[in-house]
């Protein structure tokens, strides 16, 4: 049985221990330990045994098994845990009994899961939703705990006797139980730091909906400070871009995509005019043919077909009017008519595309369709001329 240190001092980082067991690929058991295990919703810590890096602490209940990089052959160690990484976790994991007693002390809502991740740590609130004010309101009620810098105590309780507590634990005989002074008491096995005002800032960010529950990311500590870099940096490269204030940069972002979707619109209105001018240029140049009507064709090397589509519809908008309209990549090729040509695009075009392996269709006023090639391209198109 591993004698867990953590549970007496979160704040041991080096230890001495004797090797009880060990495995030929680097797992070992030692006779106390002041390695987290994965457990909790909290991450294992990192660090060295005996020199060589620890990967993995896993609980297997009764014995920690310590997996190392490489095999340890001796049989007294001196170990050392990542404290940074440890600190991290600590803060964390103590900001999540702070944030979760806030939530029931403010609005009786009990979180009922914690993920401690690499980047963001969440929580998951038993509602199906809670308002942002809300939320805002229990960020602000967590700092003020912290600011407050109550004491954090871990007691052994009877769990017959241990009363009070945010969460029933159904566990029995003696629990570990860890209370926030004045604020929360619970049984955890987790590690934490003695003091609020060791969790440092705690900031909430993105609420997401999953399934009949409410998951809150947060972050404290070193995190919320480097989060917080970084959002500033963000946000200052926005403001810059759009030469502003990072206060008003919201608002003027929102006035330049206003700006911009307007601009779109009287360009799309432009190109159509110019289309709708062009088309009618280019049917007084045609000349009629024998058949009297008078046929264009326009080929782009490459784009859409809807770059050649206002200029086909204000040709065929005239009387006896053929566009045949093509474009190289991606191969593909458009048939427009006047109701007065005589021709109806679809029937005509559809059987010219499968024999040069394409497909597409439309209506008896426009169709288009695509090719496999160059040549399919060339193929339909000389067809199309010679109607
Ligand atoms: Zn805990």
């Amino acid at each position: 049985m591993t004698e867990r240190l953590y549970y007496a001092d979160s704040y041991l980082r080096e230890f001495h221990a004797r090797v009880l067991d060990r495995t030929p690929d680097g797992t070992l058991y030692l006779d106390r330990t002041a390695f987290y295990p994965t457990s909790g919703g909290q991450p294992h810590d990192t660090g060295f045994i005996a020199g060589t890096a620890v990967v993995d602490v896993i609980d297997e209940g009764e014995r920690i098994a310590h997996r190392t990089a490489a095999p340890v052959d001796t049989a007294q160690v001196e170990c050392r845990i990542d404290w940074s990484r440890r600190l991290d976790h600590m803060q964390q994991h103590t900001g999540q009994h702070l944030l979760s007693a806030v939530f029931v002390e403010q609005f009786g809502i009990e979180t009922i899961s914690f993920h401690l991740g690499q980047e963001i740590s969440t929580i998951d609130l038993e509602t199906p939703a809670v308002d942002m004010a809300n939320v805002i309101a229990a960020e602000r009620r967590a700092n003020e705990a912290v600011s407050e810098n109550r004491a954090i105590l871990v007691t052994y309780e009877n769990a017959a006797a241990a009363g009070d507590l945010r969460k029933p634990s159904d566990r029995v005989g003696t629990l570990r139980i860890v209370s926030i002074d004045g604020l929360d008491r619970i049984a955890c096995g987790g590690t934490h730091v003695r003091l609020t005002g060791e969790i440092g800032p705690i900031l909430i960010r993105r609420l997401e909906k999953i399934r009949n529950c409410v998951r809150v990311e947060f972050l404290c500590g070193r995190r919320a400070v480097t989060r917080a870099r970084a959002d500033y940096d963000a946000l200052s490269r926005i403001a810059q871009a759009f030469s502003t204030s990072l206060d008003e940069a919201p608002q003027t972002a929102a006035a330049q995509i206003d700006a911009a979707r307007e601009n779109d619109r009287i360009r799309r209105k432009l190109e159509s005019d110019l289309a709708h001018y062009q088309g009618r240029e280019l049917y007084e140049g045609a000349a009629p043919g024998e058949n009297g009507l008078r046929r264009v064709s326009r080929r782009l090397q490459k784009g859409t077909m809807e770059e050649l589509r206002a200029l086909a519809q204000s040709f065929t908008a005239q009387p006896k009017a053929v566009f045949i309209g093509a474009v190289d990549k991606p191969a593909s090729v458009m048939l427009a008519t006047s109701l007065d040509s005589g021709i109806e695009a679809g029937k005509i075009l559809q059987p010219l595309l499968l024999h040069a392996g394409g497909r597409g269709g439309g209506s008896a006023r426009m169709a288009q369709g695509s090719v496999p090639s160059a040549e399919a391209l060339d193929q339909v198109v000389r067809a199309l001329l010679s109607l």
